[in-house]
């Protein structure tokens, strides 16, 4: 027969869920002076540090330095030949800790957060049970707020054939050991798009199949262009308006077809789906606070669910921004917001939320693709600037005006577009592609969000020879 503990004492704070952004919505809560509990079903550190950001960055690392090297003379004819596969997955292996957690248990025993291991469910209003994977349960209750930290999953497409064809997710792409010598990727995302750049480089033959009409398309289209030209100069097949409408593996082993509708069809080794994320949801007990299970769960700017006092949702499980920078950004407000209140400071509540507000959500989101070349986008699109009614003008620039550009990879090619406010005369977006542009992403990102105005941008002199010039540039054709 399975035990319940009811815990005594209660905490100021339950957090269900500990990858990155429950691990920082601890950290705060315990900075802002509450006591704090978290529950992890799998490991901490989350997704992202096991089947997401991490292991796919050091996939994509030695493909990205090997296709920069090749740029460079003098350099380029050490650097012909296939990559290290066996070394690549070791590497790899070393950055996941070897799918093991015991360095963030040690991190949130020092910081004096209780760990539950065990699944995690609201019981109603401020109690959470866990139930542990001895079958244990164990009843918390948190004195003023539970925070739903749980994340998403890989959504697959209801299709006939997929479930026994054992396709591809997000955490067979980060995790596996051994190249498909051919893989068709379904999805043109960042995930399906990251994913064919890295297997691409390890040897797989791949094929993209992207239902749209182009990839990334949730940034500029020029991003989506270069990345997709540069995946087929390499040697992909990219397809695109390409619906899957079945998928087919005898017995569930050897080679798998991918049929389209219209009735052409792929043939692969393995078959990656990136067609999306649902939210971990649907088995947390939301609907014993009159919440529905399965869905994204809606917050204020200080991250609390609608319509609650004490329930707060952070993390990609708000579906605002699916991304651990933002997500830990969320966290850091989510932690000083849940401390004030429990503080007695009712400032958010009258309307005047200072500091914590993600305001960042809404317009200032960044992200960097890491694909070969890498795209990296900030704000908003010309396109989504114009939708929400603002004035604006697109500033293009091919980025072999830059100086530093051929320098850094000869023959560079690469693209960055600045839409200007033509009221204001601020940056409310920018886009860049190109070999080594991700770092440039962080000084747009202060521009969008400072909101700096064009006039002050001129004096924030980019230093010669570098990328960052693309800035000078840009404000050169701004003018006319
Ligand atoms: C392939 C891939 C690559 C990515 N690369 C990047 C990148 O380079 N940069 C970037 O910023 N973002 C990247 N992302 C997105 C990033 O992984 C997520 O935004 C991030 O993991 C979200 O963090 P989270 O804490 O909200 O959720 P998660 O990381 O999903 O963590 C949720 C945790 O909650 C636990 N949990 C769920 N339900 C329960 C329950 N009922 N009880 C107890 N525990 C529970 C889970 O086991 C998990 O540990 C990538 C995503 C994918 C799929």
């Amino acid at each position: 027969m399975t035990r319940t503990v009811e815990d005594e004492h209660g905490y100021d704070v339950v957090v269900i869920g500990a990858g990155p952004v429950g691990e920082n919505v601890v950290d705060r809560v315990r900075a802002g002076g509450l006591t704090a509990a978290i529950v992890e079903s799998e490991l901490i550190g989350g997704e992202c540090s096991y089947w997401a950001c991490m292991p796919s960055k050091a996939l994509l690392r030695p493909a990205i330095a090997r296709s920069d090297a090749r740029k460079v003379a003098g350099l380029r004819e050490s650097v012909y030949g296939p990559l290290d596969a066996m070394e690549v997955f070791t590497h790899r292996d070393d950055v996941v800790g070897h799918w093991k957690d015991d360095g963030q248990i040690d991190w949130l025993d020092s910081i004096g957060v209780r760990v539950l291991r065990g699944h995690g469910r609201l019981l109603g209003p401020r109690r959470v049970e866990v139930t542990s994977p001895e079958g244990e349960r164990h009843v918390l209750t948190a004195r003023h707020a539970v925070v739903v930290c749980t994340g998403t999953r890989a959504l697959l497409p209801e299709l006939p054939g997929l479930p026994g064809a054992h396709p591809w997710t997000s955490r067979e792409a980060t995790s596996a050991d051994r190249v498909p010598e051919r893989l068709v990727v379904v999805g043109g995302g960042v995930v399906g798009v990251e994913m064919a750049t890295a297997w691409q480089a390890l040897g797989a033959k791949v094929t993209l199949l992207v239902r749209g009409g182009g990839l990334l398309p949730r940034m500029e289209p020029f991003l989506g262009e270069h990345v997709a030209a540069a995946l087929v100069t390499r040697g992909a097949d990219i397809r695109t308006g390409a619906a899957v409408s079945a998928v087919v593996r005898d017995g569930g082993t050897g080679p798998v077809t991918v049929v389209l509708e219209g009735g052409d069809h792929v043939e692969g080794d393995e078959v990656l789906f990136a067609t999306g994320r649902r939210p971990r949801t649907e088995d947390i007990g939301l609907e014993t606070v009159g919440l529905t299970p399965g869905s994204w769960l809606d917050v204020d700017d200080s991250l609390r669910v609608t319509g609650t006092d004490w329930l707060y949702a952070v993390g990609d499980v708000n579906h605002r921004a699916l991304m651990t920078h933002q997500g830990k950004y969320q966290a850091r407000i989510a932690g000083a917001a849940i401390a004030a209140r429990a503080h007695g400071d009712d400032s958010l509540d009258a309307g005047r939320w200072g500091a914590h507000a993600a305001t960042a959500d809404h317009a200032a989101v960044p992200q960097v693709v890491f694909s070969d070349p890498e795209a990296a986008s900030v704000g908003l699109t010309l396109a989504e600037a114009e939708r929400a009614g603002h004035r604006v003008r697109a500033v293009d620039l091919d980025m072999r005006q830059v100086a530093g550009a051929d320098l850094y990879a000869q023959g560079y090619r690469g693209h960055a577009r600045m839409v200007v406010d033509l009221e204001r005369e601020v940056v409310l977006g920018a886009a860049f592609v190109g070999p080594g542009i991700g770092e440039l992403l962080h000084s747009a990102t202060v521009a969008v969000v400072g909101e700096v105005p064009i006039a002050r941008l001129w004096h924030a002199v980019p230093a010669y020879p570098t990328l960052s010039e693309a800035w000078l540039r840009l404000l050169e054709a701004y003018r006319g």
